[in-house]
């Protein structure tokens, strides 16, 4: 993708703020609903009003959205309170309604950028558009499918784009309802740092409680903007209710988030290195996870070898792991000393967590 420039223009041109803010319901589901939530926040730092009108549900029998009269709420919020407007897009009819309407800003959500079908079909509709599209993160942690959505929208001349983080589902019982998986994030802003890049705390967290602390850790590591789910009466919403703040929350939540202005020379050097430093807790924290992940396989083996009665070192699987490492660490730009430094002490660890089994 050439010319990325481009599309970091959009962020400037529209005057939007550091952070971008969006914010509004998951989805519209009244017109006074749509109303009321756009003047409580008409105020706060959110320049840009979200609303899904066509909800694609996990599970058939859940509220699929009130379809495209929701469109002309939102052209009433955009005339009253002066906010852009945004909606999700899932199909051609979507993206010609929506442009119809003069919706500011389109995304493809997440169960859409997961098939380049209904991406090529969305490129296609929106072909020549100067309205801003954000895509969405697949629903599984899969990079390559994520900018292959954002190429095909580029490649149709579609120049003002940016990606959503809205976390990947998982099997794993975690904390969050998608899991973060940050280091994809960093990825993505290392390989493409022209993409502005929105964080989606709702979506990832799942539960109202978290949502601070993920959208802290999104400013950390030098996201562009936040798009928080937000209702009058989130309890009672009739989508993502446990996900949702009042506007009144989400104005507390940009009141204590720690908002980094590179403004002079010095914030500017404090700011990167804020941002590198995120970088490196996310790296260690994943490094943490995976050696926590190689003991509870230790052990597994542990039970093995227990069952058989076999002895738990065996120097000879040993040397040949070290051996391919260490090449593989070379590859890697890691001394030869620091991998057989750092493999005898994980070594170590796996058989004292072995031991533990086969004497228990
Ligand atoms: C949404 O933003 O309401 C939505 C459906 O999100 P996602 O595509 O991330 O699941
Ligand atoms: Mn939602």
């Amino acid at each position: 993708m050439e010319n990325k420039a481009e599309m970091r223009d959009w962020l400037n041109d529209f005057g939007l703020s550091h952070p971008l803010v969006i914010g509004g319901p998951c989805s519209a589901e009244t017109e006074e609903q749509v109303l009321k939530i756009a003047h409580e926040l008409k105020d706060t730092d959110v320049t840009v009003y979200r609303a899904g009108i066509w909800k694609p549900r996990t599970r058939p029998g859940n509220f699929e959205g009130v379809g495209a009269i929701g469109l002309k709420w939102l052209q009433k919020v955009k005339e009253e309170t002066g906010l852009l407007t945004a909606t999700e897009v899932a199909n051609k009819d979507h993206v010609k309604l929506a442009l119809e309407h003069d919706i500011d800003i389109l995304w493809v959500g997440a169960r859409s950028t997961v098939s380049p079908f209904i991406m090529q079909e969305i490129a296609e509709a929106l072909d020549g558009t100067d309205k801003i599209v954000l895509v969405k993160n697949p629903v599984n942690p899969d990079l390559a499918l994520w900018l292959g959505g954002v190429e095909r929208l580029y490649t149709a001349n579609i120049k003002k784009l940016g990606l959503i983080h809205r976390g990947f589902s998982t099997y794993e019982k975690t904390k969050y309802r998608n899991i973060p998986e940050w280091q994809i994030a960093v990825e993505v802003q290392n390989r493409f740092p022209d993409l502005p890049l929105i964080c989606d705390p709702s979506h990832i967290a799942g539960r109202r409680d978290l949502i601070f602390d993920v959208c802290q850790m999104a400013l950390d590591l030098n996201f562009d903007g936040l798009m928080v789910e937000t209702h009058w009466d989130p309890d009672n919403a009739w989508s993502d209710a446990k996900q949702q703040v009042t506007p009144e929350r989400l104005v507390e939540i940009m009141r204590d988030l720690k908002i980094r202005k590179p403004s002079d020379e010095e914030a500017e050097y404090q700011a990167e290195l804020g941002t590198l430093r995120a970088q490196i807790d996310v790296i260690d924290q994943a490094i943490l996870d995976q050696l926590g992940k190689r003991m509870k396989v230790a052990e597994s083996i542990g039970t093995l070898k227990k069952s058989k009665n076999v002895a738990v070192l065996q120097s000879k699987r040993w040397n040949e792991i070290l051996g391919r490492m260490v090449l593989e660490g070379e590859e890697r730009g890691l001394s030869e000393e620091f991998i057989l430094r750092m493999f005898k002490a994980i070594h170590q660890e796996s058989i004292n967590h072995q031991e533990q089994i086969v004497k228990s």
